[in-house]
């Protein structure tokens, strides 16, 4: 049977968008199937500087530019006493103009955006469609089942299957290749305040990440609407210590924690809605398999306490759609041709890990590594700001001085 799409995109976020949008500019047939109906909401509101050039490979600069987001400069940490460290800002580093600057956004809107933008480059998108199933031949996905809000359920047909489902990871769930990252294993709470103290000017839009004990953390994201975004992330059994179990009251004892989150709380109004997630930071063992590509969270997600994800997911989703669009060109579009993407992917997911296990080691501190190696600095932030596929080998001995540095997982090749 004649495939009707050259590629069917489970997922409509960044990942899935991404991935749509450069393949219909290169005029492939494209079907994005997503569950939900947009704008939905969706956590993960804050991008790094190296989102910047996935973002301008799709053409959506302008857009961000045209858009209220809030500008993002910097980043800061914060002590439990309440001691801020200045804010760290990108452009004693990059370029103010282009990759310095980055935003908060919230994801009802961006993913929004993303996916229109896909839409006027051609690609199909229909909303309230849940893929139930992939349909196989011998060995190869040939395509999709497909389940409707509507009750409507149909089968689709395509020369790829591309896997976008976010942490869902429909594909490598059903087929048993995700992996746990057993250290990871934190939970996060996190809810929004309205009317909370700002900061002014170009720190408007600064991230803090401010401590707590035993290593777990707080983001505090000012977002354009006048709204905070708040979380903690931490062990399960810190939080439910003493036996507390109701997420608000874990909550509210961690901001009795922290000095200047209660400081710039204390004016704004909970809004009252409590999200909670467990389980994070988990890798496909695979990246491809015949028929079938895997991107963003749906590959790998990791932790976020470095904000990674949405980056992650718009790079893989541009990579992928150009070797998938040169895979159709060639007429081969077997896995085999995707062990580069699977490559710079990982190798960009390890670099980020080995920063995110040191973060969480008790004897570790960005301060005392600088202390000791003072050029250590700038390699910290360009893996922090997503310079993510270079040679770290010097940082992590550095950082093995204070913790184990973890070898790289074998993930990510395509079955061949
Ligand atoms: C607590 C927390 C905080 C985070 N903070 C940040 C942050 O500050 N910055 C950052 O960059 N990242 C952050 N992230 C990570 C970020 O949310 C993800 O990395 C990012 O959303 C990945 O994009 P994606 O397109 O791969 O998946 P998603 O954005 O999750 O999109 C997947 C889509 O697939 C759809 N779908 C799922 N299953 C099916 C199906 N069977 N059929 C059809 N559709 C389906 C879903 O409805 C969804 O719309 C955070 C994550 C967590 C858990």
């Amino acid at each position: 049977m004649t495939p009707e799409y050259d590629a069917v995109i489970i997922g409509a976020g960044p990942a899935g968008a991404s991935t749509a949008a450069i393949l219909a500019e290169a005029g492939r047939r494209v079907l994005v199937l997503e569950r939900e109906q947009f704008p939905r909401y969706h956590v993960g509101e804050s991008l790094i500087p190296f989102t910047f050039g996935p973002l301008q490979r799709l053409g959506m600069i302008p857009k961000m530019r045209a858009s209220q987001f809030t500008k993002k400069y910097s980043v800061s940490f914060v002590q439990p006493d309440g001691h801020r460290s200045q804010p760290f800002y990108f452009f004693t580093r990059y370029d103010k103009e282009t990759v310095a600057q980055t935003w908060q956004v919230t994801r009802a809107e961006f993913d929004q955006m993303l996916l229109d933008h896909a839409r006027e480059r051609g690609a199909e998108v229909r909303e309230n469609s849940s893929v139930t199933g992939l349909i196989k031949e011998g060995e190869t996905v040939v395509g999709v089942e497909v389940a409707e809000k509507s009750g409507r359920r149909y089968t689709v047909r395509a020369r790829m299957t591309v896997d976008a489902s976010g942490k869902e990871a429909f594909a490598s769930r059903n087929a048993g290749w995700r992996m746990n990252d057993p250290y990871l294993n934190k939970i996060a709470i996190w809810t929004y305040y309205e009317g909370a103290r700002r900061q002014k000017g170009i720190d408007e839009g600064t991230t803090t990440i401010a401590f707590l004990p035993e290593k777990g953390w707080f983001w505090h994201i000012p977002l354009h609407d006048d709204r905070i975004s708040v979380g903690i992330v931490a062990e399960g059994k810190y939080l439910t210590r003493d036996g507390v179990k109701d997420p608000r009251a874990m909550f509210e004892r961690e901001i009795a924690e922290n000095a200047w989150i209660r400081e710039n709380l204390a004016d704004g109004r909970c809004t009252g809605e409590f999200w909670v997630t467990s389980e994070y930071s988990r890798h496909s063992r695979y990246c491809a398999a015949p028929g079938l590509l895997l991107v963003g969270d749906a590959f790998a997600f990791l932790d976020p306490v470095f904000s990674s994800g949405v980056m992650l997911a718009l790079k893989s989703g541009v990579l992928a759609g150009e070797m998938l669009d040169q895979a159709l060109e060639a007429g081969d579009v077997s896995p085999s041709r995707f062990a580069e993407y699977g490559r710079q992917m990982r190798e960009g997911v390890e670099n980020m890990r080995k920063l995110v296990y040191a973060f969480y080691n008790p004897g570790f501190s960005f301060k005392d590594i600088v202390m000791r190696h003072p050029e250590a600095k700038d390699l910290i932030t360009d893996c922090l700001s997503g310079d993510l596929n270079r040679d770290y080998s010097q940082l992590w001995d550095w950082i093995s001085e204070f913790a184990p540095v973890p070898d790289s997982l074998p993930y990510g090749a395509p079955l061949v």
